[in-house]
Order: structure tokens, then C-alpha cells, then sequence
């Protein structure tokens, strides 16, 4: 950022509370050896609170370290209770605004599986942007509906119309969010009727849970429901419903343009006050040294007795945890289920990328889980394996 103001209101009363240097620039890179990790880019990490949006930025966020590409490997869909989640809220969203027989624009498709299920669920067309995309790995009898951009969603696309514009866990990667959201309003015109859906991680539990393996340099911006409210309302939109799913990590806001004559509507109980969230960043600010420092004791006890540990999750909140830990030496391998990782390494620290079968002749200890949600999951494969290591999410 040149000046030192908000990026979602424009305000000038900023506050630092939180600053890592030599973090990964990126955290779901592929990187083929461990030199390539260990060189892997990296920046730094300066987050501020407005303290009158309460919209959380990485003052020190550049741009030009952030390079998504067809090498980057951020799907979930390898996961069946991330998959499950994702289907149903396809579902639910064609149902809840009919969007039977109509045409969703998704900005930041990622790997193009949530376009998929919306069409499958009865959408009639789907037109996905995204510089990772890969259609060759798409298999849906929806295919023929389908349309895919390979790059990063700008003004220039604003001719698409749809009746429907989802972005789901993009906006926390983009430093301009009003830009972006006056963007799309100004792409919707008088189309007053287009429902515009979002879905993005909670920065209120992250504050709260000091949840440190979820503040990473490709997230630059971070938002709770209140902030993510206002946003909305500032740029044009009236706010249908927002609310927490996914275990409340995730906020999902659901929104129209606003009617010209102006409506403003009524703020929901979830939106919480400047106030609630600046405390919570305190919460954080004090607590931050204690819980790395706490986790680094209880991996250097393990080893020290010769027991091994693991993280399970080698997507961003693993590299954010292994490289918040600096000397990453108490752990070697990071388990995931996505076959496309497997034989790469962790960027910046450099741990090997392994499948879950590895942990037979690796005898793990200790298996860190880097998300709750997934600790069923992630119990019953490694029953399936015939393995009882002790199971703990972060
Ligand atoms: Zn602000």
C-alpha cells in the first residue's frame, strides 16, 4: 500500500498488531525439491485493523510475490466433508434464488468443482475465471454448460452478465476489496434481480482461537461479519443473509444490488460492533507468542524422547503453522490426501508432501491435524490403516 489507508473505507485510523517476516509468499505452490522450497519467495506479514470498519489488512502485502498459476493446488474437493459441504451449499443456493435453468458467473473458480456442482444441481450455464483452472480435469455430464477463463477477474470481464455471481474464498486474497465489490456492481447495472454470493473465512475466530495457522501471506485481507457487512453496504449492495457454516470458520454473505433509491436494510445480530472485534484483536496481539511458543514445546518434548510427529494438511494453514514454528525440525512429512501433492514439498520450510499410506512405515507419534473439522475423517483413515497415533487439531 502507498498511504496508509483502509482499503475497505478509506480511513486513515489504522492500527498494527500483528508482524512476521520471511513468510512463504505462497502456500499451495508446488515445489518439486526441498532447495526449491527452502528458496521459495517470501514477505512479510503486517496486519492492520481500521478502527473504523474493522477490516484487517497486511499493510505489507505485495502483489507481485503472488503468482496464481495452473501449479497451484488449493482444492479441497480430495476431502468428502469438504466436498459434502460444498455440494450442498451448491444446492442450496440454486434452490434458495432459483437459479434453475440460469447462468452463474464464479470469479476465483479455483479448480472449477463448485460451478460444477451448481450446474449438476440445475443451473443452466456456468462461466468460471480463474488462472488455475484446469478443465482437463473436469468430468461432469454438466461439461457442455460450462465455460472456463483462465485468468484473474478484472474490470474487462465485466461484460459477462449472469443471473448469479459467486466468489467463494477469494476476496481474502484480493488487497482492493472495494475496488473489487464496485467492480461487480458496476458489471451488474440495472440487473437488479443478480444475487451475489460469497463465502470466506471468519477472522473473528482466528482472533479469538489465536488461530496463527490462519494468518498467511496470500491471505492479505481478513474479515468478520461485521466488517464484510459494511463492505457490502458501502459499495452498493443490500445484505440478504449472512451467516457462519463450515463449523463457523466460514462466513458466507448473500447480497443484491441495492435499489437505486436507496435501501439500506436492517444489520443482522451477527454483525458485531468495531468495538467487539478490536478486542478481539488484543486477544490475539497478547496471545500470539505464548500459543507458537506452547505448540514448539510440545513438539520438541515429543521428539526429544525419540516419538515422531506429522501434520496432517499440507495446504496454507499447514505452511503458516510450520513456518510461524521457524525451525520446523521436529517435523519432517505433511500428509494429505490430494494425490497432485504427493512427492512435493511444503514451501519455506520444506517438509516432504506424503499420502497417508506412508504413516505404516513411518510410525508417527503424533498426528497434528491442521483443520478440527477433518479429525473424523482423518481418524477413520488412519483406523483404515491399522494406526492409533495420538490425533490432535490445531
Ligand atoms: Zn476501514
Amino acid at each position: 500500500m502507498i498511504a496508509e489507508t483502509c482499503p475497505a473505507c478509506a480511513g486513515t485510523d489504522l492500527r498494527h498488531f500483528h508482524k512476521e517476516t520471511g513468510v512463504p509468499s505462497h502456500s499451495c505452490l508446488l515445489l518439486a525439491s526441498q532447495v526449491e522450497a527452502a528458496r521459495f519467495p517470501q514477505g512479510t506479514i503486517d496486519l492492520a485493523f481500521c478502527r473504523s470498519c474493522g477490516f484487517i489488512t497486511n499493510t505489507a502485502f505485495d502483489q507481485g510475490l503472488n503468482q496464481y498459476s495452473t501449479q497451484y493446488e488449493e482444492t479441497q474437493a480430495f476431502s468428502p466433508t469438504f466436498q459434502a459441504f460444498a455440494t450442498e451449499l451448491a444446492g442450496a443456493w440454486v434452490e434458495k434464488y432459483d437459479l434453475y435453468g440460469r447462468c452463474v458467473l464464479e470469479i476465483g473458480c479455483g479448480k472449477g468443482e463448485f460451478l460444477v456442482a451448481m450446474c449438476e444441481e440445475g443451473a443452466g450455464q456456468g462461466i468460471g475465471i480463474d488462472p488455475g483452472v484446469r478443465p482437463e480435469r473436469i468430468d461432469s455430464p454438466a461439461a457442455d454448460r460450462l465455460t472456463w477463463i483462465q485468468d484473474l477477474y478484472s474490470e474487462r470481464y465485466s461484460f459477462l452478465a449472469a443471473d448469479a455471481i459467486v466468489c467463494r474464498h477469494t476476496l481474502e486474497h484480493i488487497q482492493p476489496v472495494a475496488d473489487l465489490l464496485r467492480d461487480i456492481r458496476r458489471s451488474i447495472g440495472h440487473r437488479l434481480d443478480t444475487v451475489v454470493l460469497f463465502e470466506l473465512p471468519d477472522v473473528l475466530r482466528v482472533l479469538r482461537e489465536v488461530a496463527f495457522w490462519d494468518v498467511y501471506y496470500e491471505h492479505c485481507s481478513y474479515f468478520s461479519a461485521g466488517s464484510l457487512a459494511r463492505l457490502f453496504r458501502s459499495t452498493g449492495f443490500d445484505v440478504l443473509d449472512i451467516r457462519l457454516d463450515y463449523d463457523d470458520q466460514y462466513l458466507l454473505i448473500e447480497a443484491r444490488p441495492s435499489h437505486p433509491s436507496g435501501s439500506v436494510g436492517e444489520a443482522f445480530p451477527i454483525e458485531e460492533e468495531v468495538a467487539v472485534l478490536e478486542a478481539a484483536v488484543d486477544h490475539f496481539e497478547q496471545g500470539y507468542r505464548e500459543t507458537v511458543d506452547r505448540w514448539r514445546d510440545e513438539l520438541e518434548a515429543l521428539q526429544s524422547t525419540g516419538g515422531r510427529s506429522v501434520i496432517w494438511g499440507a495446504g496454507s494453514k499447514g505452511v503458516a503453522f510450520l513456518s510461524a514454528l521457524g525451525d520446523a525440525e521436529t517435523i519432517e512429512y505433511a500428509v494429505d490426501i490430494n494425490p497432485y501433492k504427493h512427492g512435493m514439498y511444503m514451501a519455506g520450510t520444506g517438509q516432504k508432501i506424503v499420502a497417508p499410506t506412508f504413516l505404516k512405515e513411518y510410525e508417527p507419534e503424533l498426528v497434528v491435524v491442521m483443520n478440527p473439522v477433518y479429525v473424523d475423517e482423518i481418524a477413520g483413515s488412519l483406523r483404515a490403516l491399522d494406526l492409533a497415533p495420538r490425533l490432535v487439531a490445531v
